[in-house]
């Protein structure tokens, strides 16, 4: 796993949120949002999750949890998901939170 160097937490795991998320963080907010699904540690907002029609990829199953890094165009059947997926990805315009301090924040605003 990555990690990631936070000021307060050190070295840290980390999640990458929407823009619309990454707003509410720095406000101190973490509303419910769900985790994209393929990449647990990825949330996007209602909105982007609407946006976007991220729950056409909750019918491919069958690639969750397979590693960004081997996502390309090269896969055969699947690849037209995967290409879908990786655009929504790259169109979320995530920023990267160190999960600490985002649990802090969710824990604060429950
Ligand atoms: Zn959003
Ligand atoms: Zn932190």
């Amino acid at each position: 796993m990555t990690l990631f160097l936070c000021k307060k937490h050190g070295r840290q795991g980390f999640i990458e949120v929407c823009e619309h998320i990454n707003s509410e963080l720095s406000s101190n907010i973490f509303c419910e949002n769900k985790p994209l699904t393929f990449w647990s540690n990825v949330y996007a907002c209602d909105a982007c999750w609407q946006n976007f029609e991220i729950d056409k990829f909750e019918n491919h199953p069958e690639l969750k949890g397979k590693e960004y890094s081997n996502i390309d165009d090269g896969f055969d059947e699947n690849g037209l998901a995967f290409k879908g997926y990786y655009e929504v990805y790259n169109q979320l315009n995530r920023n990267t939170w160190c999960a600490k301090c985002v649990a802090e924040i969710q824990s604060k605003s429950n």
